[in-house]
């Protein structure tokens, strides 16, 4: 503990697993900034915006301000803002991270707004006027994924190959007591159809390191990036230069550690988040 100065915590899997508190955790974390840690947060979750993760942190018993929280939705305004984007932005997501592009000051427009809640078929689709204006496509997680929200997309992507086409993360499982389909499986289905891949600024993309770095002058090499997830959390880590701690909390397993195929190894693992200050 006394090797790092700032500790950046995954939440789903490591602080809690679906609605249930990982026993400890918050303690620890509450410990930490006791002791005069920095605690950051860091999520590929884009279904919900920075405040409302204050109020869950808060729900658990952790305190921490709103730019405390860095998530892949957040991510994707930030990415969207620094590449001087004009025009509005076709977003198949959730209204966490509609919320977060439109905080920062770029329109959106979703498959609601331009056919509510209809299902389009092709022939449909080959005729509809298309709204100008429309330079960018974000893909998150998005419950209510369609063939419409997909086939708009498509168009978007192929009318211009240089429109933005960004993903909040790729992860290929959504975290759940049972596995269900995770950001990466849309994403997937987006960039197949687009045939080219996005920009994504999700872990283990390391584009918002360098924005944590900006805003907190914070030191790598004294920097503890904790997670459950060896592809996303650790690879992010890792590449960013930062300390790594494996939680077995969530996705990763040690059989998943050392799997010959894994190149991804922690520089350190914790059965739990709430054991740092036991082991
Ligand atoms: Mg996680």
């Amino acid at each position: 503990v006394d090797g790092f100065d700032t500790y950046i915590f995954d939440m789903d899997g490591v602080i809690w697993v679906g609605a249930e508190a990982v026993p400890g955790a918050a303690a620890t974390i509450t410990r930490l900034q006791e002791r005069g840690k920095r605690v950051l947060f860091l999520t590929n979750n884009s279904t919900r915006t920075r405040q409302e993760y204050v109020t869950k942190l808060s729900k658990f018993g952790i305190k921490c301000s709103k730019s405390d929280i860095y998530s892949s939705a957040y991510a994707a305004a930030a990415y969207i803002e620094s590449q001087s984007f004009s025009g509005t932005v076709y977003l198949i997501g959730e209204d966490g991270v509609a919320q977060e592009i439109e905080d920062a000051g770029i329109g959106i427009v979703r498959a609601k707004d331009l056919f509510g809640q209809k299902h389009i078929l092709p022939s449909e689709m080959e005729k509809m006027d298309i709204p100008s204006g429309i330079n960018g496509v974000v893909v998150g997680q998005d419950f209510e994924f369609t063939w419409t929200k997909l086939a708009f997309a498509t168009f978007i992507l192929h009318r211009d190959h240089s429109c933005l086409f960004v993903s909040t993360n790729q992860d290929q499982t959504f975290p759940s007591s049972r596995t269900l389909p995770g950001t990466g499986a849309v994403v997937a289905a987006v960039k197949t159809a687009a045939m080219r891949d996005p920009v994504n600024v999700g872990k283990p993309s390391t584009f918002l390191i360098d924005y944590i770095i900006k805003h907190y002058d914070i030191e790598r090499s004294k920097t503890l990036m904790i997670g459950d997830r060896l592809n996303t959390d650790i690879a992010f880590g890792k590449d960013s230069g930062l300390g790594t701690c494996l939680v077995l909390t969530g996705v990763s397993s040690l059989d998943d550690v050392r799997d010959p195929t894994n190149k991804t190894i922690p520089d350190f693992y914790l059965s739990s988040a709430g054991s740092m200050f036991d082991e």
